[in-house]
């Protein structure tokens, strides 16, 4: 099955998006993760990309669109994905459909007050990628529970502005896709007001029905 996750920063598609990779034994493909990982190794790419994500900014479409394409197009996602951070406008979407369809798009809701509270709060594992925040907390102060390396702050949640834009652009082209997603009745929406496991068994749940 192919699983688009959508939502503001912080609303818990990373999360939730690798709890579901387990339970239904199909790739998370993050994006965002990609570029860190390609940042943190000084690649080419993550020169290119990095340039935009300090600020905020989205990294250019023909950038974004080949790297994704690419990764989905791995043996690994042969019976489906679950993708986070893509597509995030009309362009994207429609380089998606026309490679590989989305079988359910999963929006996780969160208002703006509270999404920015969150980006403050979380910290994430700079080894295996495990996040935490208001929900999750680590058992030792700044140690990953999973693997034991440091917990960072990513660079683009400690800069006001920064997650200002990522909003802002959010908000500007999330319609899109909720509208083409939902014309094509595979939206289901999600309330997050729960914890983890609740929300993670609506996630099930939606993509079920
Ligand atoms: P995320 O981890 O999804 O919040 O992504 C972190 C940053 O990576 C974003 O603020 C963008 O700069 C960049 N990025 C990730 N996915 C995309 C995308 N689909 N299109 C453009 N930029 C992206």
């Amino acid at each position: 099955m192919n699983i688009v996750m959508i939502g503001v920063q912080g609303a818990g598609k990373g999360t939730q998006s690798k709890m579901l990779s387990e339970k239904l034994g199909i790739p998370h493909i993050s994006t965002g993760d990609i570029f860190r990982d390609n940042i943190k190794n000084q690649t080419p790419l993550g020169k290119e990309a990095r340039k935009y994500i300090d600020h905020g900014a989205l990294v250019p479409d023909a950038v974004v669109i080949n790297m994704a394409l690419s990764r989905i197009n791995q043996p690994d996602a042969q019976k489906g994905y679950i993708l986070d951070g893509f597509p995030r406008n009309g362009v994207q979407l429609a380089a998606l459909e026309f490679v590989k369809p989305v079988d359910r798009a999963i929006l996780l809701e969160l208002d703006d007050a509270t999404a920015i509270q969150r980006l403050n709060s979380r910290t994430l594992c700079d080894t295996c990628g495990a996040i935490y925040g208001a929900n999750r907390s680590p058992k030792i102060s700044d140690v990953c529970d999973e693997c034991g390396s440091a917990l960072v702050e990513r660079k683009d949640d400690k800069d006001a502005a920064a997650i200002q834009k990522r909003l802002n652009l959010y908000h500007q082209e999330i319609d899109t896709l909720v509208r083409y997603y939902e014309w094509k009745s595979v939206l289901r929406r999600i309330l997050t007001n729960g914890n983890v496991d609740e929300i993670f068994a609506l996630c099930l749940k939606a993509i079920e029905q």
